[in-house]
């Protein structure tokens, strides 16, 4: 049954009610609150809207009136994806699928970031950096590699988001000391044993997640880490010679993965301030309060093709040059990269069917 008007601190999804413990509950990030802390958020925000004047809102309204009225949404009629460009820069292939793209509709003002990095290297970095990369790789086919392929590699600003998450958690464990000495012919052991509980309330600051259907989850993280003090005031300028990728997928969707990175963090921030020889965690209990979104733009040199009906992803970060990709797996490479990491030690994690190199 839904109650009042109040709204996920977390998702921005309607809450309600839970009767059976009278915590009102997110149906879309299953986050859980204490009825009065809700209150309280609200009666914070409430307090806060009349704080600000008017100049703001118009300020936002005409930045939003300038981007909409001079970038293009270009629509891929095979794949479905959406890309969006300024006026003087034309979309004219998928990203994803090398298709023409057409030309569809208008942004709407709710696609404009608030602010993006800006491409900070160059189509010529990115494309030496793919042939070097490329280079290596025995098991890449000739014609991924070939010149014609990598005049391909866009520009494109990612849509992503970065919550700030407050959090609290609590964790009861077991800790151990313990202590070992000889003493004649006997050698004593001293297990001591105590009852541990830790708790840490604290703000995690730009934990970032794309926006993006179509763009692999693990190569966007696999660009990570983005230096933030390079976040500019989002402006048309940016977006001369590059295109943008439409974002699709909302923020109740990303948070089950900003929840995971925040749960492993806390946990382990925990964990260190438990100075025992072991630890054994009982129980635990973390929880997001309350996420502040924003939505920015992440440059990024991108690359995808098709061979023998497999996809192949090469990725630059825009800002530091880090290279990264996805190669199809067959059994027999999956066989020989085994033997690889048998032979020299190294580790190739194997994530969602691609190997990242
Ligand atoms: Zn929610
Ligand atoms: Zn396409």
């Amino acid at each position: 049954m839904p109650v009042l008007e109040y709204k996920c601190p977390n998702c921005g999804g309607g809450l309600e009610l839970n009767p059976a413990n009278q915590k009102m509950k997110c149906p879309f990030c299953l986050s859980e609150f204490e009825q009065a802390e809700i209150e309280r958020l609200f009666a914070e925000q409430e307090k806060n809207k009349f704080n600000t004047d008017g100049a703001e809102e118009e300020e936002k309204a005409r930045k939003d009136a300038e981007f909409t009225g001079s970038t293009n949404i270009y629509r891929c009629q095979s794949c479905g994806a959406e890309i969006m460009a300024d006026e003087t820069t034309a979309a004219t292939f998928c990203l994803y699928c090398h298709n023409p793209v057409v030309l569809s509709a208008r942004c709407s003002g709710d696609l404009r970031p608030s602010r993006l990095i800006p491409f900070m290297t160059t189509k010529d970095q990115a494309t030496s950096n793919y042939q070097a990369w490329c280079g290596k790789k025995w098991f890449v086919p000739k014609e991924f590699k070939a010149v014609t392929t990598a005049e391909k590699i866009s520009g494109v600003y990612i849509p992503f988001w970065l919550a700030d998450c407050t959090v609290n958690g609590r964790v009861h464990a077991e800790g151990k000391k313990i202590r070992t000495w000889t003493s004649g012919n006997y050698r004593y052991t001293e297990e001591r044993i105590f009852d541990v509980n830790r708790q840490a309330d604290g703000v995690f600051h730009g934990i970032p997640a794309d926006g993006s259907s179509k763009a692999e989850d693990g190569l966007m993280d696999a660009l990570e880490p983005f230096d933030y003090s390079n976040l500019k005031e989002f402006s048309m300028n940016y977006l001369s010679g590059f295109i943008a990728e439409k974002y699709d997928v909302d923020r109740k969707d990303v948070f089950p993965r900003i929840k995971a990175r925040v749960d492993e963090n806390t946990e382990a921030l925990i964990r260190n301030s438990m100075q025992y020889d072991r630890v054994n965690i009982l129980d635990k209990n973390i929880v997001i309060e309350k996420t502040d979104w924003e939505y920015v733009m992440m440059p990024v040199w991108f690359l995808t093709y098709k061979f023998n009906d497999k996809d192949y992803y090469f990725a630059m970060n825009g800002e530091t040059g880090k290279v990264t990709g996805i190669l199809p797996l067959s059994k027999k490479k999956l066989f020989w990269a085994s033997c690889l990491v048998g032979m020299i030690g190294f580790i190739l994690g194997v994530i969602g069917g691609g190997i990242f190199l």
